[in-house]
């Protein structure tokens, strides 16, 4: 996660990522699934998010007929501090992003625009209210009151870290992330399916078994997940995984 820290400047101050930036208008992509194939965290069961968010973001700039640039989580922006002060949503205990009434399955984007607004949106207070929900679904106690220790995430061990898993961790049917603090937290009962296509997984990811992951070649790899934001973990890493994973009985 070290590159958190890279062009920090950058990060604190968009002007010095786009000079003459005078607004920053926030987007979210709702990608909640309908269909859902185990062993894939909600957010990779489909196309990769950049193409998709970046598709529609230049649709909208295009639309707003003004000058601008489109980012989605691959340059030094801070993503969901912008989606917060645009008033799309608050940061919950789980440090995502809660849209009300909508959850936290949401992509972000942002169009950085060299134009005034006539009027810019309010930030939303914090609603957990008493709710500990997400810290307690937590297998690895990861989340606390500051923050998640990503050192102890599954999805950052399963998809950034380059090394071997912790010994003690076991990993329940799923195999690349982990949707556990999303799915405990009440706001997502309320999330509505995608009707983003390209979100879904194919017919070929919903029918594997168990004890196909298990045999996963190379060659399946690459079909299967071409264009996938799940590539991001490469094979070695996702057979490491699937190894660790204890899948339910077929
Ligand atoms: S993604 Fe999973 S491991 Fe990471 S903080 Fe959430 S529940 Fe814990
Ligand atoms: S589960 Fe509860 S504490 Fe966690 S983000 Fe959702 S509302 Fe907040």
């Amino acid at each position: 996660m070290s590159y958190m820290e890279n062009h920090i400047q950058m990060r604190l101050d968009p002007r010095l990522l786009v000079p003459g930036v005078k607004t920053i208008i926030s987007v979210a992509l709702n990608y909640y699934p309908s269909k859902q194939a185990s062993g894939l965290s909600m957010y990779a069961q489909g196309q990769d998010y950049h193409e998709v968010v970046r598709e529609r973001l230049h649709q909208l700039l295009e639309a707003l007929n003004v000058e601008g640039r489109c980012f989605v989580d691959t340059a030094p922006v801070l993503e969901r501090y912008w989606a917060w002060r645009a008033g799309l949503g608050w940061m919950g205990r789980n440090t995502l992003l809660i849209l009300p009434h909508h959850g936290s399955t949401y992509f972000l984007g942002e169009l950085f625009v060299m134009a005034e607004a006539d009027s810019y949106d309010t930030p939303l207070a914090r609603s957990c209210g008493d709710c500990h929900r997400c810290i307690e679904a937590c297998p690895m106690g990861a989340i606390s009151e500051t923050g998640i220790d990503a050192r102890r995430c599954i999805s950052y061990l399963t998809i950034e870290n380059r090394g071997p898993l912790p010994q003690e961790l076991t990993l329940e049917d799923c195999f690349y992330g982990c949707d556990r603090c999303q799915q405990a937290c009440p706001h997502l009962q309320h999330a509505i399916p995608t009707s983003e296509e390209a979100f879904l997984p194919s017919k070929e990811i919903l029918e594997m078994s168990p004890s196909e992951w298990k045999n996963l070649t190379l060659e399946q790899y690459q079909h299967l997940f071409k264009g996938s934001a799940v590539k991001r973990a490469k094979f070695d890493g996702l057979k490491r995984n699937i190894e660790a994973c204890k899948f339910h009985p077929e």
